[in-house]
């Protein structure tokens, strides 16, 4: 099938690349005219496992393009992606200035029958406004040309991205047109070979599945820090917590686990959306502003842990912090936690010295050259001349550090463990001390 998708992020270049892997002919397009030419030449602007040698293969093959070029692009297309981002607007409301851009290129170029397929995160009612925002272009041109649009969000991963894109739990369509439902089934029919993973429902419902999912997900890992915080506070261990509660199947061990708040392109932005979004339908959604409000709070945890530990006094301290990005096995720093850590420290006169396996260039990138930055090439070399360390990623590279020699190199002897990924005894016992997210010993 020829397939054109506009938006060339995580989620347009693993989709395309996906879709080019199972035999189709994809072209991807996208308004950033430096990103197009590098990953022309090879270049992947995206830390993702497994991504690269499948582009690679998939573009010397001739069935994955790149262009910033939309009319040739439309042209040749049956079925066209909209994977463009939908920021937080001022308000918090999800921001459809590129999917109605793209919706209007596509009416300005199409000639032919065409699937719009909306796979960018969009509120309910956006299928209407892509629909009528491309008819509208049609018009202008006074061609008579028939689309069906069609909402079909993404799940996957960052991290993961490739292997949930290959084999996605669901794949949600949302329309109600069968001739649309019949093109993209037979498109998804390669990622659906096992079981039945097609779940089919109108626009609307497939709109906010999508929010409900991301909402769910967030619920649990607010839920987990507010328990966090009762725990530090009554003396309990929440990772004891954790492991008690896991094992029942109906609570399940997935997302339950405390840390430094949820970051990310899509959490924040997509509680805040629908919480938007159920106000302008006269409802206050009361759970999700509690969920917002518990992960703002927790964002500043890591700080707050530091600060006391110092007695609010940080000017010239040095800390070492592991990991930049918002989750592993990914350069992605939107809304990371680390950037609120590392924007507190500096503003009490801190310098930093940090090591991330993927997102140093992404930190180069957002801060630039700054004195108080140091992007270090190692776990080790974050470690010279600093006072404290502290964890932010849960990297597997982190999980298994030797105690011995930080407590030997960390001029104040102190870790903060941002993600509990240490059994504070261990940790003790080696010199150090041990501060976790809602262990007991914290309060
Ligand atoms: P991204 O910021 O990584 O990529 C968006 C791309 O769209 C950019 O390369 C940008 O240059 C391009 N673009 C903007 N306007 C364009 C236009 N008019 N024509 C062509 N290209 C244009 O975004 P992303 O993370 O891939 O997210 C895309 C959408 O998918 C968002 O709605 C997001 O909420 C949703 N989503 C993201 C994830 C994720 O994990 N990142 C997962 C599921 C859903």
């Amino acid at each position: 099938m020829k397939v054109t998708i506009f938006g060339t992020g995580y989620v347009g270049l693993v989709t395309g690349t996906c879709l080019a892997e199972m035999g189709n002919h994809v072209v991807c397009v996208d308004v950033d005219a430096d990103k197009v030419a590098g990953l022309e030449r090879g270049q992947i602007p995206i830390y993702e496992p497994g991504l690269e040698p499948m582009v690679t293969r998939n573009h010397a093959s001739g069935r994955l393009r790149f262009t910033t070029e939309a009319a040739p692009a439309i042209a040749q297309a049956e079925t066209i992606f909209i994977a463009v981002g939908t920021p937080p607007d001022e308000d918090g409301s999800a921001d459809l200035r590129y999917v109605l851009e793209v919706a209007s290129t596509i009416g300005e170029h199409l000639d032919h029958y065409a699937v719009v397929v909306d796979k960018s995160t969009v509120p309910v009612g956006t299928a209407d406004r892509v629909r009528a925002t491309l008819r509208a272009a049609l018009d202008a041109r006074g061609a008579k040309v028939e689309f069906d649009v069609v909402s079909n969000p993404e799940f996957l991963k960052e991290g993961d991205a490739v292997n949930d894109c290959m084999r996605p739990d669901r794949i949600v369509i949302g329309s109600s047109s069968d001739r649309a439902i019949a093109q993209l089934s037979k498109l998804y029919a390669p990622f659906n070979r096992n079981h039945e993973r097609l779940v089919v429902m109108d626009e609307r419902s497939a709109e906010l599945t999508k929010y409900a999912a991301n909402a769910m997900l967030a619920t649990k890992i607010s839920f987990m820090n507010e328990i966090a915080n009762i725990a530090e506070r009554v003396g309990a261990d929440v990772e004891q917590v954790r492991l008690g509660i896991g094992s029942d199947p109906r609570i399940g061990f997935h997302f339950i686990y405390p840390g430094a708040g949820y970051g990310g392109s899509c959490f924040p932005k997509d509680v805040q959306a629908l919480e938007r979004t159920a106000k302008a339908h006269d409802y206050t959604a009361t759970l999700l502003e509690a969920v917002e409000a518990v992960n703002a709070k927790q964002k500043h945890k890591l700080y707050e842990l530091i600060e006391r530990h110092f007695e609010g006094d940080l000017k010239g301290r040095t800390i070492a912090l592991w990991g930049l990005a918002f989750k592993p096995n990914t350069d992605d720093m939107r809304e990371a936690p680390s950037r609120y850590l590392m924007e507190a420290l500096w503003k009490a006169g801190a310098r930093i010295r940090a090591f991330d396996p993927e997102a140093r260039d992404e930190a180069r990138r957002i801060y630039g050259e700054r004195e108080d930055l140091l992007l270090c090439d190692s776990l080790q070399e974050t470690l010279d001349g600093a006072d404290a360390l502290a964890v932010v990623t849960e990297w597997k590279a982190f999980r298994s550090p030797d105690f011995e020699m930080l407590a030997e190199r960390l001029g104040e002897r102190v870790l903060f463990d941002g993600r509990n990924l240490y059994d504070p005894e261990q940790v003790e016992e080696a010199g150090l001390a041990y501060y976790g997210i809602g262990r007991g010993r914290s309060a």
